[in-house]
């Protein structure tokens, strides 16, 4: 277990036992459903307050939405959010976040290869963490197509984003409500939220957990993930980065190009004026003007950036901070957002 950021939680409102929502995507997972929805209640049988299940129908084509009508019927602390057609596990994640009522969430895979077994451990540490994340220490999956490219996108997410876990493709985490509230999900960012969420300042803890190998149905995913994966880095780290002031890489750029494109000017008019050399068949004189265009083209997307990064956090009156508490009178009230 590691803590990778302040020890203090956002807020303390779990000082009772949580009442958690299980979030589970389901995408063709048939043979799946039904020892899922089993081994859930076995082993959520200890737990001192009840739970609720939001199973995503994220498009199944199988017979995975009729089981969930059938379970709902039997068990109702099973909900379920049928989306219309297939969206991908980041949107379907996203769906039962907004249809979660507890506070926290607990996400897991509706394959059998997170095991529920797990939870009760991620909901005890979750009194004190903001975010609790699985590790499979032991995954069961092949190892040059999934185990090693996601050996080396831990590491590189961990190094770029300054948040160092050691899988983040694990679905299997608790978050507090505080924090999945505030996020948007795009693409395929659910990997990334502990990421994009440390923005916030969460307490994160990483806990390891079962894995167990893919028994019915395969794999949605295939190599071609890793790229996009890098692709997703890159977008976070921007945002994380300079979301709130694009000026400052775009800008920054901009002017070092620009202000060597201008010397370059400088020393060929010199040349020419100075020494009467001829600089109009001269490559540098090319690339001085490249430099130039290209300053002023990267000022210029700064400035716009500026102007969608403020357009992007008024009209979704998304905060530039979160305040974790106010003390009045010597009386400390904390407010989680
Ligand atoms: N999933 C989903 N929509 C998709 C792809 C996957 O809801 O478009 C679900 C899938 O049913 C499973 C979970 O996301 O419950 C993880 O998918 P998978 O097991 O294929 O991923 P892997 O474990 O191979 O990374
Ligand atoms: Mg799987």
């Amino acid at each position: 277990m590691k803590d990778t950021s302040p020890p203090c939680a956002l807020n303390d409102d779990l000082q009772r036992a949580p009442w958690p929502s299980i979030v589970i995507p389901f995408y063709n997972e048939e043979e799946n459903v039904r020892p899922l929805h089993d081994q859930i209640v076995s082993a959520l049988s200890g737990l001192t307050r009840s739970y609720e299940v939001i199973a995503v129908d994220d498009g199944s084509t199988d017979r995975t939405l009729a089981i969930l009508e059938a379970i709902v019927k039997e068990d109702p602390r099973w909900r379920v959010v049928v989306l219309r057609r297939n969206f991908g596990q980041t949107a379907a994640l996203s769906a039962g976040f907004d249809h979660a009522t507890g506070d926290v969430i607990v996400t897991l895979d509706g394959d059998l290869q997170n095991d529920p077994a797990d939870i009760p451990r991620l909901l005890e540490l979750i009194q004190d963490y903001d975010v609790v994340s699985g590790w499979r220490a032991d995954r069961k999956d092949p190892f040059l197509s999934r185990r090693l490219p996601s050996m080396l996108a831990n590491r590189l997410i961990s190094a770029t984003t300054g948040v160092r876990l050691h899988d983040y493709g694990c679905t299997l985490k608790a978050y507090r409500r505080v924090v999945v509230e505030n996020l948007r999900l795009y693409g395929e960012l659910h990997r990334f939220i502990p990421a994009i969420a440390s923005w916030m300042g969460i307490a994160i803890a990483e806990v390891k957990t079962n894995h167990r190998p893919r028994q019915f149905g395969h794999s949605k995913y295939s190599i071609a993930r890793t790229v996009r994966v890098l692709l997703d880095l890159i977008a976070v780290k921007f945002l994380l980065r300079f979301s709130t002031s694009p000026i400052q890489i775009f800008g920054g750029l901009g002017l070092t190009v620009g202000v060597a494109g201008g010397g370059l000017l400088l020393y060929l008019a010199g040349l020419k004026l100075l020494m009467g050399q001829q600089i109009g068949g001269r490559p540098l004189l090319l690339l001085a003007i490249l430099l130039l265009i290209l300053g002023v083209q990267l000022v210029g997307m700064g400035l716009l950036g500026e102007m969608v990064a403020r357009v992007y956090h008024e009209t979704q009156r998304k905060p530039i901070y979160m305040v974790q508490r106010t003390i009045h009178g010597g009386q400390g009230r904390r407010d989680g957002c």
